[in-house]
């Protein structure tokens, strides 16, 4: 038996219904059900990508070739807005349905129409498949961030049960990340959290930011030498517009190094 036409299984992808023979082959070749699920996927991204507004128009090289891949003259090339530099894009299934809608029995020049963009979008959709598979893979290659420090947060006599984690890393590019877990009693309606970097000697103390609900990660000042600041501290502060450390620790633990 031969396989369904790549045009057709393209059309069914994006929605058109097939019709009984083709049905049935798609039950039977695993090979078109897989080139099928295959589109489907593509269509789906590239259709969820639609809501995102406006596109930046690509450079007029990419459209010659998406144009002589499918056989379109250039100058068919959409109207690109060159002030703004966008186009506006219309969903998939009104490029499709549009056309073919209005002439489905009719001359055979639109229908050529119609083809042509079928073929564009089905080159458009691999696109984005193509693209999403390139930043997959270059998300899988970036290198982590590495673990520096972790240290267990223990609970002052004020707040008994109280406990917590922390942890810093540091990005490819260097900038360090602390993250806190604290598991306590919520904070009252009139306080709030916030975490500090403490020296061991307690002589310097600096203040990385509010902690909202029971997990925050907070970015380490470059200047702040986490071998010295070894203290993590998430203290109580009430609402009294006074910048320094309330004093009322709920939970303080030792970085050490991993
Ligand atoms: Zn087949």
């Amino acid at each position: 038996m031969s396989h369904l036409d790549a045009e057709r299984l393209a059309l069914i992808a994006l929605g058109e219904d097939a019709d009984p023979d083709e049905s049935a082959h798609l039950q039977e070749c695993s090979l078109c059900a897989t080139e099928f699920t295959e589109l489907s996927r593509a269509v789906l991204v590239g259709r969820s990508t639609l809501t995102v507004g406006d596109l930046e128009a690509p450079p007029a090289r990419v459209w010659e070739r998406i144009a002589a891949e499918v056989g379109m003259a250039a100058a068919s090339a959409p109207d690109v807005d060159t002030d703004s530099a966008t186009i506006d894009v219309a969903p998939a299934a009104d490029i499709v349905d549009g056309p073919a809608a209005s002439d489905s029995d009719e001359t055979p020049e639109p229908k050529r129409g119609t083809r042509r963009w079928t073929k564009v979008v089905f080159a458009l959709a691999a696109s984005v498949a193509a693209v999403l598979v390139v930043v997959g893979v270059t998300s899988i290659l970036r290198p982590a961030p590495t673990e520096l420090a972790a240290a267990a947060l223990d609970a002052f006599p004020g707040h008994p049960g109280a406990a917590g984690t922390a942890v810093v890393v540091e990005d490819p590019d260097g900038e360090r990340q602390i993250t806190v877990e604290l598991d306590a009693d919520a904070a009252g309606t009139d306080a709030y959290r916030e975490v500090w970097l403490i020296t061991a000697d307690a002589s310097a103390i600096v203040s990385l930011g509010v902690l909202e609900g029971s997990e925050g990660t907070f970015a380490i000042p470059d200047d702040v030498d986490i071998d010295e600041y070894v203290l993590v501290d998430i203290s109580e502060e009430p609402l009294d517009g006074d910048p320094t450390h309330s004093g009322d620790s709920i939970v303080r633990g030792e970085l050490e190094s991993v």
